[in-house]
């Protein structure tokens, strides 16, 4: 359901964004439709982003994870560990030096 939200979303906002770039709005007489549409899209889209994802911060369901690093992998020397510290979402990144 929020996969499909998104699709529609995106699609608002293209819309709106196409008709900005043609100016349908001084033939047709559509006022601020464009904009509106640009805008509802981005809000849909943000609401969409916010239900699909179940991490506890609202922050890191936006994708803005704050990453602490909390170790190193045990096998390859080169791989650290982070973790965040708002919902624990854990990746490991590879270091050179
Ligand atoms: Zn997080």
């Amino acid at each position: 359901m929020f996969a499909k939200l998104k699709t529609i979303a995106s699609l608002a906002i293209l819309i709106g964004v196409v008709l900005l770039l043609v100016k349908v709005e001084e033939t047709f007489n559509m006022y601020n439709a464009p904009y509106i549409m640009i805008i509802t899209g981005l809000i849909l889209l943000v609401i969409s982003l916010l239900a699909a994802n179940q991490e506890k911060s609202l922050i890191c369901r936006l994708g803005l994870n704050r990453f602490e690093q909390t170790g190193r992998d045990r096998e390859v020397e080169a791989l650290f560990i982070y973790k965040c510290e708002r919902c624990g979402e854990e990746k490991k990144v590879m270091k050179t030096f």
